[in-house]
């Protein structure tokens, strides 16, 4: 082809390590009514094999005239970070095959939040499996010489997530020096279950309540921990923390020189 390099920018898709998964019975699918095939527990019917998408990714690698392939689509990482590995080797290659040959030099990646409470809601994995997944990428990193980064994406206002959840989140994320310039705030868009819940105020499947921030003023707060670095959200950010009883979160923010800076005010004061 006329002016192509070699490189490939996307050979994935969202989510790009779902390529060749389906079901093992579709029988039983066309019966089934639970909401999702990977939440809470992934579905015995469902074949998670990382097999056919490495093979496609060999098969890449080895075409003339390609020098680099690369996914910039997300990857859902809980689906080979999982008990299967045991027995499926594809589960057990396949972070280390995708951070030697097909990362561009950062891979994007959606925890969306720590808490668990708030993830259950959204029907993500628990905050452990992105911690492992950072323990894999800087190992591979560490034993071939590579210098990827691994690029978080968090939201904030999502349902469930109070202020205090959301400082809970700044405070996880401090001592794992990530890059979160991938950040944003809950839109709602439509036909989401996020969304259902900001409009409503419920849990569709429980019809219990759910908090969600929806003012203005409230979603504007929980973005500010993402830019806590900035004195102007950092002078918002304390005064909201003392304000709730949660000043024992400040210096796990922003580091212990400001515990002594607020000592002597009410540094040390936890309520839950
Ligand atoms: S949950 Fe299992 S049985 Fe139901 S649709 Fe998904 S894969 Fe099929």
């Amino acid at each position: 082809m006329p002016g192509f390099k070699g490189y490939l920018s996307d050979i994935g898709g969202p989510s790009a390590n779902m390529y060749g998964m389906e079901p093992i019975n579709q029988s039983v699918c066309l019966k089934c009514r639970k909401p999702s095939c990977i939440d809470p527990v992934i579905c015995k019917n469902l074949n998670v094999s990382h097999k056919r998408v490495l093979n496609l990714y060999r098969k890449v690698r080895e075409m003339p005239g390609i020098k680099k392939a690369f996914i910039g689509s997300g990857v859902r990482y809980d689906l080979f970070l999982n008990d299967r590995r045991k027995e499926d080797q594809s589960l057990r290659d396949y972070p280390g095959e995708l951070i030697r040959f097909h990362v561009s030099g950062r891979l994007k990646v959606a925890p969306e939040h720590t808490r668990e409470h708030v993830l259950k809601m959204i029907r993500k994995p628990g905050f452990e499996k992105f911690r492992e997944l950072k323990r894999i990428f800087d190992q591979v990193n560490t034993e071939n010489h590579l210098k990827q980064e691994l690029i978080p994406y968090f939201m904030s206002s999502l349902p469930g997530c109070t202020l205090e959840e959301m400082a809970e989140l700044s405070a996880e994320i401090k001592p794992l020096n990530l890059h979160t310039e991938q950040v944003q705030d809950l839109t709602p868009t439509p036909l989401t279950l996020a969304s259902t819940m900001f409009y409503t105020g419920l849990d569709p499947y429980t019809l219990k309540p759910v908090y969600v921030a929806t003012k203005p003023e409230d979603k504007l707060l929980q973005r500010s921990f993402f830019f806590a670095s900035n004195p102007e959200e950092k002078q918002k950010i304390t005064g909201a923390l003392r304000k709730i009883g949660r000043d024992d979160l400040i210096p796990k923010i922003f580091g212990s020189h400001t515990l002594k800076h607020v000592k002597g005010k009410s540094a040390g004061h936890h309520k839950r």
